[in-house]
């Protein structure tokens, strides 16, 4: 018998005690840090951004199972993606978590991230879970206006 929920747990604890694409990336050309003063954790993202597409993306720092496993599934779903794909799966990956508006997300979209739907039902760990994606988005967002503004 397999429950849904174990294979989930054990993906998360996988991807905490292992991170995907944990360390400095050298080559990053725009990195962002996110700290999240509820938990403790503290990340710091480095992309490295070729025209739109994000080409190499790792993170550094430490934190609870649950910030660390969003990170690193996060570090997986968007690498090789364009800023406006990237966006498109910040928006379904925070609808699913923190459920702001009716609409529901795509779950083709988020593939593996749908693993962390869990933490939706736990208001204190929704900030463990979205600290890496808001290091994203501002990465994005300042992208974006320097773009604006030049
Ligand atoms: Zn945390």
């Amino acid at each position: 018998m397999y429950d849904i929920e174990e294979l989930y747990q054990e993906i998360i604890i996988d991807h905490s005690r292992n991170p995907r694409n944990f360390g400095k990336l050298d080559t990053a050309n725009k990195t962002a840090e996110g700290y999240n003063p509820l938990c403790g954790d503290q990340i710091t993202l480095y992309i490295e951004l070729k025209d739109k597409l994000i080409n190499k993306i790792k993170f550094s720092g430490s934190g609870c199972a649950i910030s660390k496993a969003s990170a690193s599934l996060m570090t997986e779903a968007i690498n090789q993606k364009t800023e406006s794909e990237a966006i498109i799966i910040f928006n379904n990956f925070r609808q699913m978590i923190t459920k702001t508006t009716d609409e529901d997300y795509d779950s083709d979209i988020l593939g593996d991230l749908e693993i962390l739907k869990g933490v939706s039902a736990f208001p204190a760990r929704i900030k463990c879970a979205t600290l890496a994606w808001h290091a994203l988005k501002s990465i994005l967002d300042n992208n974006n206006q320097e773009i604006s503004t030049e």
